[in-house]
C-alpha cells in the first residue's frame, strides 16, 4: 500500500504542470503514466505554445538548438477559402516536439520532488465512507492501491477516472464522442522547390478548419485539419482544400493523426477529493481545438485552491469549488462564449465565407487581432454592427443566406447569455443544478459544431 497528497494520472503536460505546482508546494505527489519513458508525449510530433505562455505559466522554454525546440515564428494569416483575401495577425509562436518537450516537463515535475511512475495503469477508484480516497493501478509487477487526499484526472480525452464517477455526481461522466472531437490529420510536407522556405508563419482557412504550418525542417510544412466525427471526413475536406487553395507543390513525407476534444466541459471540475483538468477537463481552446496552456489557466487555478484545501484538511467538493467559480471567471466564460459564437458562425459556406472575407476584411480584422490577443473573440458594438451591415448587403447581393445570416445572430445572441451566464456560475455546489438547467437550455440552442 502506497500513500500521497495527490495522485495524478497521466504524465503528458497536463499531469507534468499539476505535479510540479503541487511538489513546488511541498506536498507529495506521485503521477501514474500508462506509457513508457520512451513513448510518453509521442501521440504526434509538433505542437505550438505562445511565447508569451512560458512566462505567464513559468515552464521551460527550449531555445534554438535544444531538442525540444523546432521553430518560431510571429505572423499568422488568416485567408478566404480560395487562399485570397490574407488576414494578418501577429500572434508569436514557439514550435516544440511534443515526446521531447513531454520528457522536459516530466523532469521538471521531479526536479521538486513529485514522483512518476511509467507504465502504471489506472484501473479503479478506492472508496473509503463513500468518498474517494485513491485508486487501483496496475503495472508489469500486478495490480496495486495508492491512497491519496486527492486523485486529480490529467489522462487526456479518455478521461479514464471522470468517466467512473457516479452518474449523480456534479463532475459529468460523460464520454467525449466522435462528433464532440476533432479528427486531427497532420501531412508533413516537403516543398519542390529547395529554395522555398516556410518557417516565418503560419496560414488557416477556419471554412475548412485547417492550415498550414511550420515544421523543423524550414524547406517543409505541416498541412494540417480538424474535422468532427472521423479521420476520414478530415480527409475528404482536406481534399477540397488543395483543391481550391494556391499551394506550392509538395510532396507528402509522412501523416500524423491525433483526437482533441471540441466540446464544453463538464460544468463542474471537482468533487470530493477529486479533480479532472486537461484535456480529461475538455479545456481546449474553442478557436482551434489547442490545449496545453489553456489547461494550465485551470491548472494554476485548482493547484493554489487544492493547496489551501490540503493546509485546511477539508477536500470537500464545496471547499473545492472555488476553482470551478475562478476558473469561469478567469477564461471558461470566455471559452464558452466564443464556442458558442463559432459553432454558429461555421455554418456558413464556402461561398458565404469567401464574400465575407472579401466584403468584411476590415471587420475580420478587428475581430482576429483580438482574438489573438486574449481567450474570448471580442465583439465590440461598432464592429459587429458593420459586420451584420456587411452580411445583410450580401443577402441583397444574393451572395449570403437569410439562414446565415440568422445563425450567426443567434451565434452573437447565445454567445452573450452564456458569458453571463459562466459569470453567474453559483458560488456553492447549492445552486449547480438550477444552474445547470439554464446551461443546458443555452447549449442545446446552440448544436454541435459537427
Ligand atoms: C494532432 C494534434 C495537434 C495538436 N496541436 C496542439 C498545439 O499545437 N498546441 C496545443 O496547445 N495543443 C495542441 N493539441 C491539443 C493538445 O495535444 C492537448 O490539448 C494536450 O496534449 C492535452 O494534454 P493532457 O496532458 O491533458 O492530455 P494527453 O496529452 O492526452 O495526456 C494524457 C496522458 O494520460 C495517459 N493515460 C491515459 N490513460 C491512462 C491510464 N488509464 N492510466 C495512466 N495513464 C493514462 C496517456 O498515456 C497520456 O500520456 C493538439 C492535438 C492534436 C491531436
Amino acid at each position: 500500500m502506497k500513500k500521497c497528497d495527490i495522485a495524478v494520472i497521466g504524465g503528458a503536460t497536463s499531469g507534468s504542470f499539476f505535479a510540479r505546482k503541487m511538489a513546488e508546494k511541498g506536498f507529495s505527489v506521485k503521477v501514474i503514466e500508462k506509457c513508457s519513458r520512451e513513448k510518453v508525449g509521442s501521440r504526434y510530433d509538433i505542437f505550438h505554445i505562445g511565447r508569451k505562455e512560458f512566462e505567464r505559466f513559468s515552464i521551460p522554454r527550449p531555445v534554438e538548438g535544444d531538442k525540444e525546440w523546432a521553430f518560431e515564428f510571429e505572423t499568422n494569416y488568416t485567408a478566404a477559402p480560395s487562399g485570397k483575401y490574407p488576414i494578418k495577425t501577429f500572434d508569436p509562436m514557439v514550435g516544440l516536439h511534443m515526446h521531447d518537450y513531454t520528457l522536459l516537463m516530466n523532469k521538471w515535475a521531479e526536479e521538486k520532488g513529485a514522483e512518476i511512475e511509467y507504465e502504471a495503469t489506472f484501473e479503479d477508484f478506492i472508496y473509503e465512507n463513500e468518498k474517494i480516497a485513491g485508486f487501483t493501478y496496475s503495472n508489469k509487477d500486478g495490480t496495486h492501491r495508492l491512497f491519496a487526499k486527492c486523485v486529480v484526472d490529467c489522462s487526456g480525452i479518455a478521461a479514464v477516472a471522470r468517466r467512473k464517477l457516479p452518474h449523480n455526481c456534479k463532475i459529468e461522466n460523460f464520454e467525449v464522442t466522435p462528433e464532440d472531437m476533432f479528427y486531427v490529420v497532420l501531412k508533413y510536407v516537403k516543398f519542390k522547390d529547395p529554395d522555398f522556405i516556410y518557417n516565418t508563419s503560419s496560414t488557416g482557412w477556419p471554412s475548412y478548419k485547417s492550415w498550414l504550418a511550420p515544421q523543423a525542417d524550414p524547406n517543409g510544412g505541416i498541412l494540417g485539419i480538424g474535422a468532427c466525427n472521423s479521420y476520414e471526413q478530415a480527409e475528404t475536406i482536406l481534399h477540397d482544400v488543395i483543391k481550391n487553395v494556391p499551394l506550392p507543390e509538395y510532396t507528402i513525407t509522412r501523416t500524423e493523426k491525433g483526437k482533441t476534444p471540441y466540446t464544453r466541459p463538464p460544468y463542474s471540475f471537482v468533487t470530493d477529493n477529486f479533480i479532472a483538468t486537461g484535456d480529461a477537463g475538455c479545456l481546449t481552446k474553442p478557436n482551434n481545438g489547442e490545449g496545453v496552456t489553456s489547461s494550465m489557466v485551470h491548472m494554476k487555478i485548482a493547484a493554489d485552491v487544492l493547496a489551501d484545501a490540503l493546509k485546511s484538511g477539508d477536500l470537500s467538493e464545496k471547499n473545492l469549488w472555488k476553482i470551478n467559480k475562478i476558473y469561469n471567471k478567469e477564461q471558461g466564460a470566455d471559452f464558452a462564449s466564443t464556442r458558442a459564437l463559432l459553432t454558429k458562425v461555421v455554418k456558413a459556406t464556402n461561398d458565404e465565407f469567401e464574400f465575407i472575407f472579401e466584403k468584411a476584411h476590415d471587420v475580420l480584422q478587428s475581430f482576429l487581432d483580438g482574438a489573438a490577443d486574449g481567450p474570448e473573440i471580442k465583439l465590440p458594438l461598432p464592429a459587429l454592427i458593420k459586420a451584420v451591415g456587411k452580411i445583410a448587403g450580401g443577402i441583397f447581393a444574393k451572395k449570403v443566406s437569410v439562414a446565415t445570416l440568422k445563425s450567426a445572430l443567434e451565434g452573437v445572441s447565445l454567445s452573450g447569455k452564456l458569458k453571463k451566464h459562466y459569470l453567474d456560475f453559483p458560488d456553492s455546489p447549492d445552486g449547480y443544478y438550477a444552474w445547470k438547467k439554464q446551461a443546458d437550455e443555452l447549449w442545446k440552442k446552440v448544436g454541435k459544431m459537427s
